[in-house]
Order: structure tokens, then sequence, then C-alpha cells
């Protein structure tokens, strides 16, 4: 079972001119920044009440992000949910089949654990999983 929706990822070309428009125009408050080497992303995480706002800006073109961004520009990418236990919800999720990017989950932003099911199986979202790290 999902417990709730954890973030928003959305692609940027780069972060600190985003920001005036998420910490500035928007009010959120930025929590957590991060070069996740793994994902081929400089990272943020922007505070919405109990939810976050990621923004993505890619290490080089070469990434995923970066793949992205070159086919269809700026703007929404994925959209994660929380779970409390990652490995029986990504065995649901096969079982349900869903196809799933990551076989095994892998460490994402701020020691969270996450995993990413194929958009083709998910209705052309691309969708995370995410076990924040206070859970394990
Ligand atoms: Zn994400």
């Amino acid at each position: 079972m999902f417990d709730r929706i954890d973030h928003v990822g959305i692609a940027v070309e780069a972060i600190d001119p985003a920001l005036a428009l998420y910490e500035g125009s928007f009010e959120m408050k930025l929590v957590h920044r991060e070069v996740v080497e793994e994902q081929g992303v400089e990272a943020v995480l922007l505070d919405l009440g109990e939810n976050h706002i990621e923004l993505l800006q890619p290490l080089s073109p070469d990434t995923p992000v970066g793949r992205f961004l070159e086919r269809s520009g700026p703007g929404m990418h994925h959209i994660a949910y929380q779970v409390s236990d990652i490995d029986s919800e990504l065995e649901r999720l096969r079982a349900a089949g869903i196809k799933l990017i990551d076989d095994q989950p892998r460490v994402g932003i701020r020691g969270s654990l996450v995993a990413f099911a194929h958009p083709k199986y998910t209705g052309g979202v691309l969708t995370e999983i995410v076990q924040p790290a206070e859970d394990h």
C-alpha cells in the first residue's frame, strides 16, 4: 500500500534560477540539497506540508534527466509514492504485472531507498517508490 505522495519531481535546466520561483514566488522552504551521482542529478527538496517538491538538474546531458530535458524540455518528471516497506511493495507491483526499471531498491536523495516503475506500465507516468531513511 502506498502511504502518501512523497514528492513530485520536476526537471529543471538549473536549480538556482528555478528557486526564484519555488522559494521566492511560491514561498516553499528549501530543506535539502544533494548531488545524487547514481541518478546523474543535483537535487533539492522543498517542503510542502508533509510532502515535497523535488527539483532535478542533470549533471550532464547524457543522464536520464538530461535526456528528458532534451526530449521534453523542463517540467514535471515523476511522481513519488512513499511506502514503509519497499521490498514488499516492489514484490507486490511485480506480481501485479508492473515492470520495474530498478530490480533492487537503490539509495536515493537523503538516504532514502527508491525504485522506479516503467512508465509504459503506469499510464505514461514515471513512478518512483520511496522508503524514507527514517524508516529503515
Ligand atoms: Zn524523486
